[in-house]
């Protein structure tokens, strides 16, 4: 089987824990306000790759990936080439490298699970913590009752979860959100780690300028980050 992908980072230091092969599939259901990715959304982009030659292309390295790293399917949004994603994980589980999913619950967990389920961990994005926010953010309704699933899902099953939440001043920069989801993410055992991550615009260049509505938001402060944390409760 094949997959269409956007591209590949052999070294990868911030999805997920230890050094990192990344695999950024191509194609997102979501069009997210603050995504520096808007080049992986289209699904007929990228490059069409077999699932043992992207294995090919890890194995060499795989002493770097060994001692705490992994292999991480990134995007875009994997999940959407489901059962692409779901045989590159049996082939990377066979070949015994650490593997993980980084996804914003964009599929319904009851076609997603036979992904989730060959996985070692999950790098969950929530993008608000307030369904009306949530929907204006990613332009999609039901997002964050659906990450609300995968979480619980995985609570059920015991498979370990990292989130990530990524702070945007006049939008997810607000105290009463932030608590209540610090609130509920203490409730899971299965939560290994919360990543409040800053807002930046690097990605802002590769918009079509007339669909960026975030050009006059600034990153949020460190001071107003640290708040954050403090908030969710991260660690
Ligand atoms: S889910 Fe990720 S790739 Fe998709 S629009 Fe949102 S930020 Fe971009």
């Amino acid at each position: 089987m094949t997959g269409r992908i956007h591209s590949f980072e052999s070294f990868g230091a911030v999805d997920g824990p230890g050094v990192r092969y990344v695999v950024f599939f191509q194609g997102c259901p979501l069009r997210c306000m603050f995504c520096h990715n808007p080049d992986t959304w289209e699904v007929s982009g990228g490059e069409e790759y077999a699932a043992e030659d992207i294995v090919k292309k890890i194995l060499p390295f795989r002493r770097f990936y060994d001692h705490g790293g992994g292999v991480t399917l990134s995007g875009g949004e994997p999940l959407l080439q489901l059962d692409f994603a779901a045989e590159l994980l049996e082939q990377l589980k066979k070949e015994e490298l650490h593997t993980a999913i980084d996804t914003s619950a964009a599929i319904p967990l009851s076609m997603a699970r036979k992904a989730i389920d060959v996985a070692d961990m999950l790098l969950l994005d929530f993008k608000a913590f307030d369904s009306a926010l949530c929907e204006r953010i990613t332009g999609k309704p039901n997002i964050l009752e659906q990450e609300k699933e995968y979480l619980e899902y995985c609570q059920s099953t015991g498979k370990k979860v990292w989130i990530r939440h990524v702070i945007v001043p006049g939008l997810t920069l607000n105290e009463a959100h932030l608590k209540a989801l610090g609130d509920y993410l203490r409730k899971f055992s299965c939560v290994e780690k919360i990543e409040p991550l800053a807002f930046h615009k690097m990605g802002e260049f590769k918009w079509q300028k007339d669909l960026y509505k975030l050009a006059a938001t600034e990153p949020p402060s460190i001071d107003e980050m640290k708040k954050v944390s403090e908030l969710l409760g991260s660690y």
